[in-house]
């Protein structure tokens, strides 16, 4: 899991050169950043997100460059687990042209309802601040990525 905070106007990363903590707005994900200190560039997030303020969600999902995947799970769903190694794969590979976040939806129970999660785990994806596909079950990370990827040409 990534090491990553978030604040309101985007994620906290720290410079893989430096260490120096540095924010990326979330309205520029997609873009090239330089670490503010030693001016080294910044990697996106290769890692999944794990959310824990429906606010941070409603934040990331606005205002993203980026499309975001959120993976909806709970600690004691079998199938989350066999999911999150995938997720990870998928985070890593599309670092800088998507996010992976995670829903702990026994600790973030309100987005479950807002969303109407009946089963887990649940992918959603989300793009400019709407949600335009979503995927039930566990899947591999190939599948996950083709599936955004046909998503994301749909919408344009
Ligand atoms: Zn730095």
């Amino acid at each position: 899991m990534a090491n990553i905070e978030l604040d309101e106007k985007g994620l906290i990363v720290a410079c893989g050169a430096c260490g120096k903590k540095n924010r990326l707005a979330y309205e520029k994900l997609g873009d090239a950043v330089r670490c503010g200190q030693c001016k080294q560039p910044l990697t996106a997030p290769g890692a999944p997100i794990e959310l824990h303020r429906t606010e941070d969600f409603d934040r990331v999902v606005a205002k993203s460059s980026l499309p975001v995947v959120v993976d909806y799970w709970a600690p004691w769903c079998g199938p989350c687990r066999m999911v999150a190694p995938e997720l990870q794969k998928v985070a890593t590979r599309q670092a800088g042209r998507m996010i992976v976040v995670k829903v702990n939806t026994d600790e973030l129970s309100d987005l479950g309802e807002r969303f109407n999660i009946r089963s887990i785990p649940t992918l959603a994806l989300f793009a400019n601040g709407r949600e335009i596909a979503r995927s039930s079950g566990a899947r591999p990370a190939s599948d996950i990525e083709a599936w955004v990827e046909q998503a994301t040409q749909v919408r344009t």
